[in-house]
C-alpha cells in the first residue's frame, strides 16, 4: 500500500507506520524546510523510508484542468496540486486533514483518508497510566492500585 503525505500530515505529528510505502511531492519539502523543528522530523522520515517524488508534468496539468472545471482550482495551492498528481502517478492514498484535497480527491476518484482516522488502527495499542506515579496498565483500571492516581488513557505505538 502506498500513500501520499501533504504538508499537514506532516504536521499533525502523528507517527506514521514505516510498514507502507509513504511518498510527499517537493513542494511539501519546500514548506517542512520553513518550519525548523518539521524539517528536523521530515528528514527523520526520509532516512526511515519517506520517498520525495515529483508527479510527471502531464498529470500536474492534468489535475489543474480538471480543478479549474470542478471549481475547487482557487483552493489549492501548487504543492496540493503536486499532491493530488502524485497520488495518481503511483496510484496511491492521499492522508491529508486539508478539505480542500479531500474534496479535489473525491472529484477525481482518488483515495484518502484523514490523518485522524488513517491506517494506524492496527499500529498501536491502548494502554492506561496512572497520571501521578506513571504506572503502566495493560487493562483500565478504575484508578491506582499503587497510589490511587487518576488513570488516563494512552495510545501506544
Ligand atoms: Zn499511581
Amino acid at each position: 500500500m502506498s500513500y501520499v503525505l501533504d504538508t499537514s500530515a506532516i504536521l499533525s505529528g502523528k507517527n506514521l507506520p514505516f510498514t507502507v510505502d509513504l511518498y510527499i511531492p517537493p513542494g511539501v519539502l519546500d514548506e517542512i524546510k520553513k518550519g525548523g523543528r518539521w524539517y528536523r522530523k521530515v528528514k527523520m522520515m526520509m532516512a526511515a523510508g519517506l520517498k520525495v517524488v515529483s508527479p510527471p508534468g502531464a498529470l500536474v496539468e492534468a489535475v489543474e484542468r480538471k480543478a479549474k472545471s470542478t471549481g475547487d482550482y482557487l483552493r489549492l495551492s501548487d504543492t496540493d496540486v503536486e499532491v493530488i498528481a502524485l497520488a495518481l502517478h503511483l496510484d496511491a492514498e492521499i492522508l491529508t486533514d486539508d478539505y480542500s484535497i479531500q474534496n479535489m480527491a473525491k472529484n477525481m476518484g482518488i483515495r484518502y483518508g484523514g490523518i485522524s482516522q488513517m491506517g494506524i488502527r492496527e499500529e498501536y495499542t491502548w494502554t492506561y497510566r496512572c497520571r501521578k506515579c506513571g504506572r503502566w496498565y495493560r487493562e483500565s483500571v478504575e484508578e491506582c492500585d499503587t497510589c490511587g492516581g487518576e488513570i488516563r488513557t494512552t495510545k501506544c505505538f
